[in-house]
């Protein structure tokens, strides 16, 4: 019996409200970074869930305007040298 085959439906943040769960996922590799770097990378992928931005469909001005916003709120919450040090380094290996 032939199947038809079904499209995957995307679903954008707008069609899911909240409640929904949000998975953070950390590489490894982390772990041979130094212990602010840690901290900074963890803040600002929470920062991230906290602020529910999305990660797809974004323009280059999109992501920008999300990244500030999760650089500013990680200061908010007093990373303040962990920010800048992540900064640093995302701009040095081009993120
Ligand atoms: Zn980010």
């Amino acid at each position: 019996m032939f199947r038809q085959r079904r499209r995957k439906k995307i679903i954008t943040p707008e069609q899911n409200p909240p409640p929904h769960a949000a998975v953070l996922y950390l590489s490894p590799m982390l772990e041979r970074r130094a212990v602010d770097i840690v901290v900074a990378v963890v803040a600002h992928e929470f920062a991230h869930i906290v602020l529910r931005h999305i990660l797809f469909f974004l323009t280059p001005d999109e992501y920008d305007r999300q990244e500030q916003e999760v650089f500013s709120r990680i200061r908010e919450w007093g990373f303040e040298n962990e920010a800048r040090k992540h900064a640093v380094l995302r701009k040095r290996r081009g993120w």
